[in-house]
């Protein structure tokens, strides 16, 4: 089988074809770095994502403040994980890096503050 896919790995965006056969990759071609490499075995293989995303503040300054996942997390939880993103409201102050969920899901990977919130 052949999938034809765009790098995300950085603004560049090669164009890279990945040969395989079930889960096990045959070659990988198009790309311009190892990043590249990696990051169509892994698409083949396991592919993951980073969520960014925002919770509510309670007496925060804005009413949403920014979060993302602390590292990639499987495609296939991203529904379950937003879901107890959205669940979530944290009360003032917040502190970027601060964790608002801990193992989301049972990834093995937080939910934190990707910005400040010093209250109203
Ligand atoms: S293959 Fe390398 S240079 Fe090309 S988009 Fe991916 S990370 Fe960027």
């Amino acid at each position: 089988m052949k999938k034809v896919m765009n790098c995300i790995a950085c603004p560049l965006g090669c164009l890279i074809t990945v040969e395989y056969d079930g889960s096990e990759v045959l070659s990988v071609t198009g790309n311009t770095c190892k990043r590249g490499d990696a990051y169509a075995r892994t698409e083949i293989t396991n592919p993951v994502r980073s969520i960014h995303s925002t919770v509510k503040v309670n007496g925060g300054e804005h009413p949403v403040v920014p979060c993302k996942t602390s590292g990639p997390i499987p495609k296939g939880a991203i529904f379950d994980v937003m879901k107890e993103i959205n669940k979530v409201t944290v009360d003032a102050p917040v502190s970027i890096g601060q964790v608002f969920i801990k193992d989301v899901c049972g990834t093995g990977v937080d939910i934190v503050a990707t910005n400040n919130d010093c209250g109203k």
